[in-house]
């Protein structure tokens, strides 16, 4: 069953809810096999990375549950306006240096204003001089501004959808799900890439996780970002029960039948669910990237375990 199933993502067919049920409830060996199966197919063996600088922390307007950054919430993360372009140039330097192809500014908040606007444009000239390829996640942008930085060298646009429009109002009550999905819009009408997902381990059930795919399919995002929760003391998903592995790696593996020509990259909280071997273990999974280095607010996965695996792989 889970042949036919393989058989039409292969084909390129949308899988129904039902059958990615089946998959849910299929043997975790056999349908990371398939995932696999799928990632070589449409997207080859190499692992494709990125890494990320934290450019302005904390006071975010919004109040996400599971967020370090939120204003609402009383956590110790770090708190700082948006950092100078010499810092940003050392950790991009720093991580051309390992090999890491891809490099994102990210900023807390809904959006920039006008003066901050001026950094981050500077910013992605600045990182894309260095030969990296440039990403930003600073929040909702206008299509004018999303053209200026395009021009700028901006090669893709970061932007989570979190959940699905079903279950966001139980991870934020801020701002609507419509103005996130029009943010990515805007992103790839401006003819800009758009790295695009979510974060799961927060309470979201399985037909969540599909109706999130099934957008993320249906939008054309190029690149799936998957986090998994390592909740953060001081939010109200602090105690959470972190993922277990194996729930981990069927979310991966589902995901590439919905998404199976797509870059599924694994990013924040590989660490806190997978204590070791994390790198191999997305990978068997079916996923065709990950984020390494630190991630926003907390230590990321061992960089010489993780560029280890990678470099392996591309021997
Ligand atoms: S996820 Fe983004 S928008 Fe939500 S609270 Fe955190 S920084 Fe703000």
């Amino acid at each position: 069953m889970i042949e036919n199933i393989y058989e039409k993502a292969l084909g390129g067919e949308l899988i129904s809810s039902a059958e990615f049920f089946e998959l849910i409830d299929g043997d975790l060996a056999v349908v990371t096999d398939y995932a696999q199966k799928l990632r070589d197919g449409f997207t080859g063996r190499t692992v494709k990375t990125c890494s990320i600088i934290n450019a302005r922390s904390g006071l975010c307007s919004e109040d996400c549950v599971f967020c370090a950054q939120s204003a609402h919430y009383g956590t110790k993360a770090p708190v700082f306006p948006f950092i100078d372009l010499a810092k940003i140039k050392e950790a991009a330097i720093r991580t051309k240096e390992l090999g890491v192809e891809r490099f994102s500014i990210v900023s807390s908040g809904l959006g920039p204003d006008d003066e901050e606007f001026r950094k981050i444009k500077a910013a992605v000239e600045l990182v894309k001089s260095i030969g990296l390829q440039t990403d930003i996640s600073v929040g909702c942008l206008t299509y004018e501004q999303l053209i200026e930085l395009k021009e700028a060298g901006l090669d893709s646009y970061h932007h989570n959808l979190e959940t699905s429009e079903s279950f966001f109002p139980n991870i934020c009550t801020t701002h609507e799900y419509a103005d996130d999905v029009n943010a990515v819009k805007e992103a790839l009408r401006a003819g800009i890439d758009v790295c695009c997902g979510g974060i799961f381990g927060i309470g979201e059930k399985w037909e969540h996780r599909y109706e999130l795919a099934v957008l993320l399919r249906e939008l054309g995002v190029q690149s799936v970002p998957i986090n998994f929760l390592n909740p953060v003391t001081g939010t109200p998903k602090e105690g959470t029960d972190i993922l277990t592995e194996e729930e981990a790696m069927r979310i991966i593996a589902v995901y590439r039948f919905v998404l199976p020509d797509r870059i599924l990259r694994v990013c924040g909280g590989r660490n806190a669910v997978f204590k070791s071997g994390g790198a191999e273990k997305v990978f068997s999974a079916g996923a065709s990237g990950m984020m390494v280095g630190d991630y926003l607010t907390v230590k990321g996965p061992d960089l010489e375990e993780d560029m280890e695996f990678i470099n392996r792989q591309h021997s």
